[in-house]
């Protein structure tokens, strides 16, 4: 069996500015062709467990692309089309596959498509014809369209929150098409989508209400008729029309079920949704209470509303601007995300006393901008990268500057990188647990890999293009009724796909 494999990863916010182009892609990962296997076999990663299954199952692969970017605004569509492009060119040269594997995010949008996605998974239907299947793997934060449902006849979501199951998910949707293809199943998908917004913040699947909801859809996956359930809450903050979160079902033959089962998963999601509601403190309230926890571990202060995971810039001056005023006598490592303000610490030396601005003022609902901080410049590091746990490949930071102000040391590193994993920190000499506050930008994924290291964990409420509070927001183009912008949103406003 030969399978077309492609992988084009990325998170749209629709309030983020900031473009996405190859080069974003490029400082995560950007492969072609044999580079994919080269980098990314054996890694956790989606296309590692596509390689897995391919392998176990004695088939061969036609590499394409492996496309994966921090969350971020648009794609720019040329890049975009480049990918796409990069995914069809075997198909035109009617070279023959059997099948097709796809690893999408689900929630991209660019300069002129709102369902990249499904343009994507449509594109490849209409080159390789009816009945060769496609089977593709997404964010469960993916915007699952009408589209995708129609054109692909597998889509299976990751089941985790934060995200470490992509090997699996990879593994499991590649085993589901070697299946199709061996006759073994005839999967019929169906989905309902659901008129929600759910905060990430509030999504951990270790906790309630998250872990209830993942377990009543795990439980119907111990039917063998049951082939997958995905749980699908949309990436909230995405401005465009019929967004909703989603329910997928796909079953073996078993249509009345796939639909039955979506919309029992559906219901037992939307009656949950009050507890959806995350606990916030002030910056000044969280550094206080940091300070006076008497553990010997760090606690960790989080800027949810800057998540560079969810397409924020990372340059809120937020947690910062309260350290300052009140917690430079205790260690603390915190990151800003700021290009200008590192490439002007590089004109001076290690060990130099500077003058530096923080925090990028610009058009957008980041309440504190910029920032004057004076300090000592502890270190410089070019192209500094980490080793990301969650997918086992290198994440880079690009030049990055530490300047220490009294016991806080201040990250400033110029790609928005995924800020989630205490290896960020430790890449540059500094040992997490000789801090007694961690500032992290991120929703939900620094849980799986910060949750061992810090005696507490507290969300700061702030303004920014990923913060929880959607009514902070100018929504232009989303559907209303919707949850929890309008409260009284029928069950009725469901609709099965
Ligand atoms: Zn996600």
């Amino acid at each position: 069996m030969r399978i077309l494999i492609a992988q084009v990863k990325q998170e749209t916010n629709t309030f983020c500015e900031v473009p996405t182009t190859l080069r974003t892609f490029s400082s995560s990962y950007l492969y072609f062709k044999e580079e994919i296997e080269e980098n990314l076999k054996a890694t956790r990663t989606e296309i590692g467990g596509f390689l897995q299954e391919i392998h176990n199952q004695g088939g061969s692969f036609i590499p394409t692309v492996a496309a994966s970017a921090i969350s971020g605004g648009s794609v720019v569509e040329e890049d975009y089309q480049i990918l796409k492009q990069s995914i069809l060119e075997p198909l035109k040269q009617e070279i023959n596959v059997d099948g097709v594997l796809l690893s999408l995010h689900g929630a991209m949008v660019t300069d002129l498509h709102e369902d990249p996605e499904g343009d994507i998974i449509e594109s490849v239907r209409f080159a390789i014809g009816a009945d060769i299947p496609i089977a593709v793997s997404i964010d469960p934060h993916a915007y699952v369209s009408k589209k995708m449902l129609r054109y692909a006849d597998i889509i299976v979501a990751y089941k985790t929150f934060p995200h470490i199951d992509q090997y699996e998910t990879g593994l499991h949707t590649a085993k589901l098409l070697f299946e199709t293809l061996s006759g073994k199943i005839k999967p019929v998908m169906r989905a309902v989508h659901l008129p929600m917004l759910i905060s990430p913040e509030a999504q951990v699947d270790s906790a309630y209400p998250m872990k209830d909801v993942l377990g009543y859809g795990r439980e119907f996956e111990k039917n063998d008729s049951v082939l997958s359930t995905s749980i699908c809450p949309v990436q909230p903050w995405l401005d465009l029309p019929n967004i909703h979160s989603t329910i997928i079902t796909i079953c073996d033959e078993n249509d009345p079920q796939a639909i039955d089962i979506s919309k029992k998963i559906a219901a037992f999601l939307w009656e949950k949704r009050d507890a959806f509601m995350p606990e916030r403190y002030s910056p000044e309230e969280a550094v206080r209470t940091a300070i006076h926890c008497k553990g010997d571990k760090p606690v960790a202060l989080v800027e949810p509303f800057d998540s560079t995971l969810a397409g924020a810039p990372g340059n809120s001056v937020t947690l910062l601007k309260a350290l300052l005023e009140q917690g430079t006598s205790v260690v603390s490592y915190i990151t800003i995300i700021d290009p200008i303000t590192v490439e002007q610490a590089f004109q001076f030396e290690e060990g130099s006393e500077v003058d530096l601005s923080v925090g990028v003022d610009q058009e957008s609902l980041l309440e504190d901008t910029s920032l004057s901080i004076r300090g000592t410049l502890y270190k410089l590091k070019e192209d500094a990268s980490f080793y990301l746990q969650a997918t086992g490949v290198m994440e880079g930071m690009g030049n990055t500057a530490i300047i220490k102000i009294d016991h806080i040391y201040l990250v400033i590193c110029s790609n928005a990188f995924a800020h989630q994993d205490p290896n960020s920190y430790r890449s540059l000499d500094l040992d997490i647990s000789k801090a007694k506050i961690i500032g992290i930008k991120s929703t939900l994924h620094f849980r799986a890999f910060y949750s061992e290291h810090v005696q507490d964990i507290l969300f700061i409420e702030g303004k920014g293009v990923s913060s929880g509070n959607f009514f902070d927001f100018n929504w232009k183009k989303i559907n209303r009724p919707i949850w929890p912008l309008d409260e009284e949103n029928a069950i009725s406003t469901f609709e099965i796909i």
